[in-house]
């Protein structure tokens, strides 16, 4: 792996790496088995201090962006993807809420979260806009000195785990400036109402849930930001951190189909000739290929969250296209792994089944991948995104 990243964030990948090894990867699999909130892997992040990753340094958190969130779930996504998932929606809901906090925000949120006292999550996509997260339907109505929210989110990742949860809505009757408000809703408000238990194809640990918001009454110092700046919100925090974080994951989940078939090709040896499978040069053609696809994604990730994180004029189409690179890189690496992996891959129903239903959420989630080469797209042409 690359070591070209500031020390600071070497010492964090290290700190990751340990809880990987001691927590994460022991219980990756009967999460994936049973589909288990990854409860154990979250609070030993928590106590290793990483679950501030996007809090500012003045509030006791490590004050990181793009790169650092990048670099954490690739290591995290390569030991257990849903386990990356959890993570990075957190890290992403909390940098939603650092971007304009407010005093009232740093105490009852974000010094909580650098503490690894406080699990938040993002609650934005809904039935009705589907992929177009970014145009709720859920309504925000001011009543005196509180708003009443009301409607239903989809997928919520730490769905009925988290503490509180950041919900996107339009403004409804009353106005309050913008077509898309965000505001942190504590668990255990009245009116939260839980779906059906996530039972996907794969992340099967990320305990993705519907929920529903019935007349759900919340301070007004829990919106986000000033009235009439939300879509600044969504395209230039929710959208790259979210990117950010997938990206990673799904590049860990690339690395691990990669490690797989490298250990497998090394290992297997036949009786007739006595030659081992990694001697066979077309397999040695394709392992070629996967790791500079591997090693591509990573480049691309880092060098749009390094651009992100400096301002960079030239960050979004970076952005953009990294998580569609990455999704597709992941995908493709799991296939090709399951083929080089012969009968056994296929047969044991273990580790590469896992990362193959694992990298597929890649290109569903939105933005999709579909979406994002589009936008890009339309970024290199000049275009408006949307
Ligand atoms: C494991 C998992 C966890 C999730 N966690 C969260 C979460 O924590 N918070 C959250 O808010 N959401 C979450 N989601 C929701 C996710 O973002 C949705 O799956 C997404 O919004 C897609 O919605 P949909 O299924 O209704 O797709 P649809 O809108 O029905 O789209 C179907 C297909 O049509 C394509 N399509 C539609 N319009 C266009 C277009 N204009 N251009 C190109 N392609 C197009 C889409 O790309 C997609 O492939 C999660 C999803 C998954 C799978």
């Amino acid at each position: 792996m690359n070591d070209f990243l500031p020390s600071e964030l070497q010492a964090l990948r290290a700190t990751a790496q340990a809880v990987v090894e001691e927590a994460i990867l022991p219980e990756a699999d009967r999460i994936d088995q049973e589909c288990l909130w990854p409860a154990t892997g979250l609070q030993a992040l928590a106590r290793a201090g990483l679950c501030g990753l996007t809090v500012p340094s003045r509030l006791g958190g490590h004050g990181q962006g793009l790169l650092g969130l990048a670099a954490l779930t690739e290591v995290l996504g390569q030991a257990c993807a849903s386990t990356a998932m959890c993570y990075g929606m957190h890290c992403v809901a909390t940098a939603v809420i650092a971007a304009k906090a407010t005093p009232f925000h740093d105490d009852k949120y974000l010094r909580p979260i650098a503490a690894g006292r406080h699990l938040t999550t993002l609650a934005l996509s809904e039935g009705g806009s589907g992929a177009y997260f970014f145009l709720p339907q859920a309504s925000l109505l001011r009543q005196g000195e509180r708003f009443i929210v009301e409607g239903t989110k989809q997928f919520v990742t730490n769905g009925s785990h988290a503490d509180s949860y950041v919900v996107s809505t339009a403004a409804c009757e009353e106005p309050v400036g913008g077509d898309f408000s965000c505001l942190v809703v504590d668990a255990g408000t009245r009116g939260l109402h839980w779906g059906e238990p996530w039972r996907g194809f794969g992340m099967r640990g990320n305990a993705s849930r519907a929920l529903r918001l019935e007349q759900v009454s919340v301070p007004l110092q829990h919106l986000l930001g000033r009235e009439g700046d939300q879509a600044w919100y969504v395209f230039e925090v929710v959208t790259p951190f979210f990117l950010t974080a997938m990206a990673g994951t799904y590049l860990g989940v690339a690395r691990a189909a990669l490690e797989c078939a490298v250990q497998y090709l090394k290992s297997r040896r036949y009786a007739h000739s006595g030659q081992a499978a990694s001697e066979v040069e077309v397999l040695q053609y394709r392992v070629g290929q996967l790791w500079a696809s591997v090693e591509k994604s990573r480049l691309l990730l880092h060098h749009a969250a390094l651009l992100g994180d400096t301002g960079s004029p030239d960050a979004l189409p970076a952005i953009l296209a990294c998580k569609a690179d990455a999704a597709t890189t992941a995908v493709t690496v799991a296939n090709e792994a399951m083929t080089l992996c012969g009968g056994s891959g296929y047969r044991d129903h273990g580790l590469l089944s896992r990362l193959l239903r694992d990298a597929r959420a890649g290109h569903v989630m939105a933005p999709t991948t579909d979406m994002l080469t589009v936008w890009t797209g339309r970024t290199v042409l000049g275009l408006p995104l949307v």
